[in-house]
């Protein structure tokens, strides 16, 4: 199997949570892990929408703190995808949380380098790779600028890409341009998440502005489906869709999980992957994905296959 789009801070271990926890005199609201599990890592059936969802990461953030937490949770996310039959995996994560515990971008970099060199080593089978992530926000340009120079330094070398994350409906995709355009000053190949949540930017309006910043693939992109031209566009493109179906769900991307887009515009060709987003806050790991996306929509293993095919092609890696 291979997946492109899921986030280290929302894939940890429940248990090392705790543990990393405990070991930086962190107080947890609760010492019983399923109620940590299921009220404090994992997004409640009642979520209401990506903004209230991304709260479920406040608690994973803050246990990564450290360089050695960052190493940790990037070798046992490796280990737990190995383990499940991965072939490749692009891993993503924002470096730039290191300054809340005076730590450099560097440093979490070269942790979460390491890392993945260790697992990979364990695990001969499978291949992985770092995506770093920008993150959304109006007080962190500085920080979003040295994430792309720490990309370009490191590319290749355990780091495959860059990515804009965080809460599109708050900040638009439109405020990065000088990010990106350093992106593409510096020949680094990036993916935007863009068209996941409706908010005060329609879908298609921040799908469009990832295009024009060069996205070569974008996060989840779902919501093209609200502009027929834009759907044509991006199948002609081959412009290739990071999908999270139960994310998606859970993020109420669409009102009822049955008016989610996957099965159209795979219908129109455009190139949709599988991915699970967040392994540990949406509660879900690839195979489950697949399973329920085939329950949902009614697609064949034929149909998985090239879903797996696309994610081959697209990938920043060469696999
Ligand atoms: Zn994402």
């Amino acid at each position: 199997m291979i997946e492109l789009h899921v986030h280290l801070d929302g894939s940890l271990r429940p248990a090392t949570v705790m543990e990393l926890a405990d070991q930086q005199g962190i107080l947890l609201p609760t010492c019983d892990l399923k109620v940590l599990t299921d009220e404090y890592l994992q997004v409640p059936d009642s979520c209401v929408d990506l903004v209230e969802c991304l709260k479920r990461f406040d608690l994973p953030i803050k246990v990564l703190g450290t360089p050695e937490a960052i190493r940790r949770v990037t070798y046992e996310l490796v280990e737990d995808l190995a383990a499940e039959g991965h072939e490749y995996a692009e891993i993503r994560f924002a470096p730039q949380y290191a300054r809340f515990t005076g730590y450099s971008q560097q440093e979490f970099v070269e942790a979460a380098r390491d890392g993945l060199k260790e697992a990979l080593a364990k695990c001969p089978a499978m291949k992985a790779s770092l995506i770093l992530c920008c993150m959304r926000g109006d007080d962190n340009r500085e920080e979003n600028m040295e994430t792309i120079r720490m990309t370009a330094r490191h590319l290749d070398s355990g780091i495959c890409a860059t990515d804009l994350a965080g809460a599109e409906s708050l900040f638009p995709t439109e405020m990065f341009a000088d990010v990106f355009a350093l992106a593409k000053k510096l020949d680094i190949p990036y993916t935007i998440h863009a068209g996941e949540s409706a908010g005060r930017v329609s879908g298609p309006d921040s799908i469009r502005s990832a295009l024009q910043m060069g996205a070569q693939r974008l996060g989840h992109g779902v919501l093209a489906i609200q502009d027929p031209t834009l759907v044509k566009e991006l199948a002609a493109r081959k412009i290739p869709l990071e999908v999270s179906y139960t994310s998606n769900v859970q993020t109420k991307a669409f009102p009822t999980a049955a008016e989610h887009s996957l099965r159209r515009l795979y219908e129109a060709g455009v190139h949709v992957t599988l991915n699970t987003d967040n392994r540990t806050v949406s509660n879900v790991n690839l195979k489950k994905e697949i399973i329920r996306v085939k329950q949902a929509f009614g697609f064949t293993d034929q149909d998985i296959a090239v879903m797996q095919q696309y994610a081959r092609e697209a990938a920043f890696t060469r696999l």
